[in-house]
């Protein structure tokens, strides 16, 4: 058969090149030779030649001739991925087949099979990337499946980009956005996903030069100024270690790299701290040279805390315990003489190398091993994952890779194709909340992909659910057993509560009858301690079991009557009572929440008899993820959940943290911070207080404004009703003219 165009010449063996692209060539190939330890040079040699004659009209935005950049992207697959030969033949041909008149025939004919479907799947791998209404979840499976055909696929989709990327100041601005969004949204995340790292930081950093350049410069400025500090620093640090490590014959690499810029943007922006903060805050990572095994890991981390004094919280071992994309580590934050806090990483070259290539990593030394075997593995593992999670041998898989991408979520659909994550062994009902809790809530059925399945039913990667729904709640108390989401478990344990309260206050009702019939009369303190006296954990406790006729109300009747007739127990009653009191006085709010309340309250205003104040140092609001830690003094503090203040208490007494939820109608009024930043503009202020008081009819506690160098920098205290109340408020002063960023204070 003949090639499609007959201008180029496909003796591509015998074709010469001009001096400049032979070149270009060269160099590729003394990259091959340097990175990868075979390579056909023939393969790449004839791949170049075609990329070059078949793109040859092509220009970039740059001015550059097109070829550059798959030959630079090739580059990137040797240099920076550590790929194979035939995946450089393919980033070399990737972009032929879509934008030249090379047709798959022709590829196929003159570099067989692999490439041919390599090319193939990079082809129709950027489609899915550009199609506008590509949906997300779309998007994602076809990924999925294409990487589970060929891993190199994705990795050479992702040189791809990184390359455009690096290139995308030629572009008119706009485009540039557009481009950056779509690597932010989609290929970053990836990027992190499959565990490369190095990728992923420098995508982020392009993306953020892309949409704040001022930003992105002032912290590379300063990155750069402090670069002979940092080093000295390390230096210094690093001497005693050094010596020691030197002494016992270790072969070792030190790294002490800040974080990358995006981070130091993003951790900025959140946590309203200066650059030097943030910047101080870098590790130092000591890398164990092969023949090391992690056994060397623990003597380096001993030599290390010999010399410096170890901060016991901020040790982590993922070393027995590899993070979800594979990543090991020890990571340890010991105090210098000086005080100042520095975190040391200990690896060995392969668990780095891993962490920064991620999946290539694992596929080199797979392959290194096995001889190939390894890309394979992976691959078969992807899809049994996909086809039958939960499979033992799937299962068996995960732990021989420790690459567990996809063993702890599972992706599922909405009839109109948006993906949804929910954890492992989640059911229609979780899914049902997910979408909304109305649906949760009125479920009746569910069908997967078209078929109906029971409400328990465990849903797997890949399924499409549809949740029927009738016209009012549905919800039945054994659902709790169904559910693994926060969500789905929390709206359903108010339901028992809610549940649990109907019940009660039938049993409160009956009690009261009975009482004005008999005219007793008691105080609370009595009527609980009567409760107790027969054996309930609170009065709400035993208004229950009356309510659902398990207790029989004459008996509390008689207890009463006999109580007031002799206006206390009986001697030997009281000392039981007295001792049982002694002990609820102590950790009386405790008790009664885990008895009567199942472990989650619920924060209506009164809490039953429970005295609780909202925590000053995060300020919650109605719809905040909260939760509830009891003082020694029995005072119940309500905090957000990721309130600092919150966790350090933990660590000291677990047993004092409870579930707290909020109910729908608080009513109250709460105070929320936001922090706004923008252009020093006259009437800014103005704007703003106008907007609050007169457009959104929100009460402002108060306003602080600083300004400095065109920059305005406000913080807001306004009075919300709850967390949509207050996202609604930033929503709007972001649409303020001049605003740049507004935020919650957190
Ligand atoms: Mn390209």
């Amino acid at each position: 058969m003949a090639e499609s165009n007959p201008e180029i010449n496909w003796d591509l063996e015998a074709y010469n090149l001009p001096e400049v692209q032979q070149n270009d060539l060269n160099q590729l190939l003394r990259l091959c030779e340097k990175h990868l330890k075979s390579y056909d040079k023939q393969l790449i040699s004839k791949a170049f030649k075609l990329t070059y004659q078949s793109h040859k009209e092509g220009v970039r935005a740059s001015g550059e001739p097109y070829y550059l950049h798959p030959l630079a992207v090739a580059a990137i697959i040797v240099e920076e991925i550590g790929l194979d030969d035939v995946s450089v033949a393919a980033a070399l041909l990737h972009d032929t087949v879509e934008d030249t008149s090379v047709t798959l025939e022709d590829i196929q004919k003159h570099f067989g099979e692999v490439v041919v479907k390599l090319i193939d799947g990079l082809t129709k791998i950027s489609g899915f990337f550009q199609s506008k209404g590509a949906k997300q979840a779309e998007t994602f499976m076809k990924l999925l499946v294409y990487m589970a055909d060929d891993l190199r696929v994705v990795l050479i989709k992702f040189a791809d980009r990184l390359h455009n990327m690096r290139t995308l100041h030629h572009l008119p601005k706009p485009k540039q956005l557009r481009i950056a969004n779509e690597t932010s949204e989609l290929y970053a995340p990836f990027a992190h996903r499959f565990g490369l790292y190095n990728i992923k930081s420098e995508l982020e950093d392009l993306c953020l030069k892309a949409s704040d350049e001022q930003a992105y410069k002032y912290i590379a400025r300063r990155l750069k100024e402090k670069k002979d500090m940092r080093e000295s620093f390390i230096r210094e640090f690093m001497e005693p270690i050094r010596e020691q490590l030197e002494r016992s014959g270790f072969n070792f690499e030190i790294k002490g790299r800040p974080k990358h810029i995006f981070s130091i943007h993003k951790k900025m922006v959140r946590q309203q701290k200066p650059f030097e903060e943030i910047y101080d805050l870098f590790a130092i990572r000591i890398i164990l040279d092969r023949p090391h095994a992690k056994e060397d890991c623990w003597r380096v981390y001993s030599f290390i805390t010999d010399e410096y004094t170890p901060i016991p919280e901020r040790f982590r071992d993922f070393i027995s315990v590899p993070k979800a994309n594979g990543y090991q580590s020890l990571h340890t934050t010991v105090i210098t003489k000086r005080g100042r806090k520095v975190e040391v990483q200990i690896r060995t070259r392969q668990m780095d190398e891993i962490a920064e290539q991620g999946l290539a990593a694992h596929w080199k030394y797979k392959q290194g091993s096995e001889g190939g075997e390894g890309l394979d593995k992976f691959v078969n593992w992807v899809r049994e994952v996909l086809e039958n999670p939960g499979a033992e041998s799937a299962q068996e898989f995960v732990k021989d890779f420790q690459l567990n991408l996809y063993s702890r979520e599972i992706y599922v659909f909405t009839p109109n194709g948006e993906l949804r994550t929910l954890p492992q062994g989640a059911t229609p009902i979780d899914f049902a909340f997910d979408i909304h809790s109305q649906i949760g809530e009125r479920a009746i059925s569910a069908k997967v992909n078209g078929r109906l399945v029971p409400l328990r039913h465990k849903l797997s990667s890949g399924d499409q659910v549809e949740i029927v729904t009738g016209k009012v709640p549905n919800m039945n108390p054994d659902w709790i057993d169904y559910v693994v989401t926060h969500k789905a478990r929390a709206r359903l344990r108010q339901f028992l509560k809610h549940e649990q309260r109907k019940i009660s206050d039938l049993g409160r009702e009956a009690w009261e009858k009975k009482a004005d019939r008999n005219k007793f009369e008691l105080s609370d303190q009595d009527l609980a301690r009567i409760a107790r006296k027969l054996g309930f954990s609170s009065i709400q406790a035993m208004f229950f079991a009356i309510g659902n006729e398990s207790y029989e109300i004459n008996r509390l009747v008689k207890a009463v009557r006999s109580f007031l007739s002799k206006g206390r127990f009986e001697a030997d009653d009281q000392e039981v009572n007295l001792h049982q009191a002694r002990k609820l006085d102590s950790s009386e709010v405790i008790e009664d929440m885990q008895t009567a309340n199942a472990h989650t309250l619920t924060l209506d205003g009164n809490l039953g008899n429970i005295k609780y104040s909202f925590a000053g140092c995060c300020k919650p609001i109605p719809g905040d993820d909260v939760m509830g830690y009891v003082s020694k003094e029995g005072l119940l503090k309500i905090h957000r959940s990721n309130c600092r203040n919150l966790m350090h208490l933990m660590k000291t007494s677990e047993n004092a943290v409870q579930e707290v939820q909020w109910t729908k109608n608080t009513g109250g009024k709460f105070i929320g911070g936001i922090k706004v930043i923008g252009e020093d503009r006259q009437g800014l202020v103005n704007d703003l207080s106008d907007l609050l008081s007169n457009k959104l009819k929100t009460n402002m506690k108060g306003i602080h404004v600083e300004s400095d160098d065109g920059t305005f920098e406000g913080t807001i205290v306004v009075h919300v009703e709850d967390l949509d109340h207050l996202r609604s408020v930033i929503a709007n002063i972001r649409k303020v003219s001049g605003v740049k960023s507004a935020y919650r204070l957190e």
